[in-house]
């Protein structure tokens, strides 16, 4: 396909913080695993770019809708000294956007589609995974393409989805034809597309790394983000007995009980480890998932809750990201059975399908889109994100 498209393009001066060294993977000037470390004055432009062409195993996708990312509005955030927030991979110039659905338009040679096993023909409707694993790697071959060696991110270190259209290697790429089960029109269909990506990350931290639960659990989440929401949503799916959120923003906490949370707890305005007790009837829970990305903040109080509860065998999953120490007290951990697992990425174990299906079987995830926007309107909703927190997500839709 011959012409021109948008991109909202992050645009920042490669200026190394002192004592910065060059990585294995990084390239001088243009890519690095330490985004705070090196990337200075970012900023937002929407550039014109020829559509791309998709080489063998790749296909040309038409973007229909693409949310806004917590790590999209930190690449684009400078600190007091101009460095951007985001500290992972990183290339820029770049599209941003990774959270995308769309339709194939274009397909190059030998990519398959996953439902037929064929090649792609064009008009699929489709959603992809954002880490671009090789498949080539010994993390790879052992089955964990989250820990890929040689990993691209799509909207960080290569082009993204606040685009008109993108080329994206087939083997990422999920039907949506399920979705037609629940929803009714193409626009729901694609938003609830959009969501996919973030409900894996959620899905990969509680049912892959967290080991699940069992019917009759209890579980706590702290953070409500569009992650802690989506563990919500998942683990009441699952049959939680009861799901509580520790949230202290009351549109995010009013968001969670929509989603799936029973019981409410603010951690600025109550005991967190007292309040989980209580819910539980003493019982604590079998599942704590951290996602506030303040774990020095939140660990004592699940340490305590842990402490003091009766559930043996709860497991703690860490899924923010945090530079920060947690405070651990081992034998915690020991006198109570107790596990803390970190959890990273989305992709492989079968998630993307098993997310889709649960959507496609009634698990309602469209409440959690709380703005509809523009593309044209995308740099100044990153931007609002930085000190909004009302919002949950914030997701561009393409005609
Ligand atoms: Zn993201
Ligand atoms: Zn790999």
């Amino acid at each position: 396909m011959e012409g021109k498209m948008r991109g909202v393009t992050l645009i920042a001066d490669w200026e190394p913080r002192e004592g910065f060294k060059l990585g294995p993977k990084d390239i001088e000037g243009k890519q690095t695993y330490l985004g705070s470390q090196v990337w200075r004055n970012p900023r937002i432009e929407i550039r014109e770019y020829d559509i791309p062409k998709p080489g063998p195993g790749e296909v040309l996708v038409k973007v229909k809708a693409c949310g806004i990312c917590g790590s999209d509005v930190h690449m684009a955030q400078p600190d007091e000294e101009g460095y951007i927030y985001y500290p992972g991979l990183t290339g820029f110039p770049a599209i941003l956007g990774h959270e995308l659905s769309g339709v194939v338009v274009e397909a190059g040679p030998g990519a398959i589609d996953k439902v037929t096993n064929k090649p792609f023909k064009g008009g699929e409707m489709v959603c992809t995974e954002e880490m671009v694993w090789c498949g080539a790697c010994q993390p790879c071959a052992d089955g964990f393409p989250n820990h890929c060696e040689r990993l691209d991110e799509i909207g960080f270190n290569i082009n993204g989805g606040f685009a008109d259209y993108i080329v994206l290697p087939a083997k990422l790429l999920w039907s949506l034809e399920p979705l037609k089960k629940m929803y009714k029109t193409e626009e729901e269909i694609f938003l609830a597309g959009s969501l996919v990506e973030p409900f894996s990350v959620a899905y990969t931290a509680v049912i892959q790394r967290g080991g699940g639960i069992k019917p009759g659990d209890n579980v706590v989440i702290c953070g409500g983000g569009p992650i802690g929401i989506a563990a919500c949503a998942i683990l009441k799916r699952q049959g939680a007995a009861r799901v509580i959120l520790s949230e202290p923003q009351p549109e995010r906490a009013q968001l969670g009980k929509l989603m799936g949370a029973d019981y409410i707890i603010d951690p600025t305005k109550e005991d967190f480890a007292e309040r989980v007790l209580e819910i539980t009837e003493g019982m604590g829970a079998k599942l704590y998932l951290e996602a506030t990305g303040l774990p020095s903040v939140v660990y004592p109080g699940i340490e305590k809750a842990i402490w003091e509860g009766r559930t043996l065998d709860s497991t703690v999953v860490v899924v923010a990201r945090a530079a920060a120490k947690m405070p651990v007290t081992g034998e915690v951990l020991q006198v109570r059975r107790a596990q803390i697992v970190g959890s990273q990425g989305h992709s492989g174990d079968g998630t993307f399908p098993r997310v889709i299906q649960s959507i496609a079987s009634g698990m309602d995830v469209l409440p959690m889109i709380t703005k509809k926007i523009k593309l044209e309107e995308v740099p100044e909703n990153i931007v609002m994100l930085r000190t909004d927190r009302k919002e949950c997500k914030i997701t561009c839709v393409m005609d």
